[in-house]
């Protein structure tokens, strides 16, 4: 008995024809696996469009929420006019979505109700991207004959009441899961079920944070004890380098899970956060799969990390702060920077004490947004006069020890060499590109 569960992301169901791609490769795979479970996330920009009309609901612009939904509304009726060719499956299904968009409404009218925004009323309104787009898939892979159910996620993908980024309880969810979904499945029939989305137990709506729905998929796996867990994308697989630093960058075929997690942390947007763990206990392997490259297998993330040189080098954003004074007491150090910027600061990734000079480095993570390294070293620059601030670029060379720290024609502010021969530099913002093309060419 083999067990697959994958994940389409938004990218793949933007219009029509992906759509139509989508349920082609369900269809397909369905033929070789006896259990399959199928994450459905919401088509590309709904979710940031609802995350807009919510925004715009506290701030009382009715006028301006209103058009927002109803501009995601034409999207889809779009799409499922061009799928659809019989008048009942698109009036079937323009009743569904209209059910779910005046659910996001009656959110919204209750958020400009209110004086304040509670992350409940955000999630109501988040999930129906998700809602919308399991609907039209469904429709789609039985109107093509697949022996299929939808499984609402909010049945079995039980969370806290941490709204916005919550946390599965996985006891209750690995009960449910065999409950509500292991039946259909030993039955032959395929499931699908919407990423993202869960709930208490009381029944609220929760979401488990942007990108959730990789998590969702990796739960299952896990609980599932699947053979594989795939994630559709529009990307071949993790790439070597940023294409827009480095024009030949490459698709890198094997990651361990730390070293995804290590990516991740220096600011490769590949996966959620805290998609790798569950699939540690069975080491499940994760594939990275684009519905263009078919001569492709993509990246393949599993327990062992790959031997070799260099396997990708990448660039985010960092803080650099240098003192000369003597004797710095670094617990307090630290304290203050998380005092001060929280978040916006983590690390430090690099920790330098000699010649009477003490240098730190941290990264700024990318989901603290574009100008957070900024905002945060005016911060940090205010408070601790004894400091020089600066924003940087942190760059990460990862699987190979590069020796020189002086590249050619370009200063290292700060180096640290790391675990797993992870090499670490700050360099000046305006010598990122220099630096990561000359380290990529190391391999
Ligand atoms: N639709 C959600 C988001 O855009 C979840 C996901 O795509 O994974 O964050
Ligand atoms: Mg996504």
């Amino acid at each position: 008995m083999s067990t697959l569960v994958m994940k389409f992301g938004g990218s793949l169901t933007a219009d029509a024809r992906s759509i139509q791609r989508v349920a082609q490769i369900i269809l397909a795979e369905k033929l070789a696996w006896s259990q399959m479970v199928v994450v459905i996330s919401a088509m590309a920009g709904a979710t940031d469009g609802l995350a807009r009309a919510a925004e715009m609901a506290a701030t009382h612009d009715g006028v301006g929420y209103r058009r927002q939904i109803a501009a995601i509304r034409a999207q889809h009726v779009g799409v499922i006019e061009a799928l659809f060719r019989t008048l009942p499956a698109r009036e079937m299904l323009h009743k569904r979505i209209d059910h779910w968009l005046f659910d996001a409404l009656t959110a919204c009218d209750s958020i400009a109700a209110r004086h304040e925004t509670l992350p409940r009323d955000r999630d109501a309104v988040m999930i129906v991207g998700e809602r919308m787009m399991a609907d039209i898939l469904l429709a789609l892979v039985q109107a093509e004959g697949l022996r299929s159910a939808l499984i609402d996620s909010a049945s079995w993908m039980i969370t806290d009441n941490h709204h916005q980024n919550a946390n599965p309880l996985l006891e209750v969810v690995e009960e449910r899961i065999e409950r509500v979904m292991r039946p259909a499945l030993t039955a032959g029939i395929a499931v699908l079920t919407e990423g993202f989305i869960g709930a208490t137990r009381g029944g609220a709506m929760t979401t488990l944070g942007r990108g959730g729905s990789d998590y969702t998929a990796t739960i299952l796996a896990s609980i599932l004890h699947a053979d594989e867990v795939w994630m559709w994308t529009r990307v071949d697989g993790i790439m070597s380098a940023d294409p827009q630093l480095v024009p030949n960058a490459r698709v890198i075929d094997m990651l361990s899970y730390d070293e995804i997690r290590e990516l991740s942390y220096f600011g490769v947007r590949v996966l959620h956060p805290r998609a790798v763990d569950p699939l540690l206990p069975d080491a499940i392997p994760m594939r990275i799969r684009n519905p263009a490259g078919v001569d492709h297998v993509g990246t393949v993330i599993h327990a062992q990390s790959a031997p070799g040189g260099l396997k990708a080098v990448s660039a985010i954003d960092g803080l650099f702060l240098s003192t000369s004074q003597a004797g710095i007491d670094l617990p307090e150090v630290l304290a203050q920077v998380n005092h001060l910027v929280g978040q916006a600061a983590t690390g430090p990734v690099i920790t330098v004490q000699s010649q009477g000079r003490s240098t730190l480095v941290f990264v700024v993570p990318t989901s603290e947004g574009p100008g957070a390294a900024a905002v945060a070293a005016q911060k940090l620059s205010a408070a601790l006069p004894l400091w020089e601030v600066r924003t940087v670029k942190v760059i990460a060379a990862m699987g190979a020890t590069v020796q020189n720290n002086n590249l050619p024609g370009i200063k290292a502010l700060a180096s640290a060499q790391g675990a797993g021969n992870r090499r670490v530099l700050a360099v000046a913002p305006e010598d990122v590109q220099a630096a990561v093309r000359y380290l990529h060419q190391l391999f």
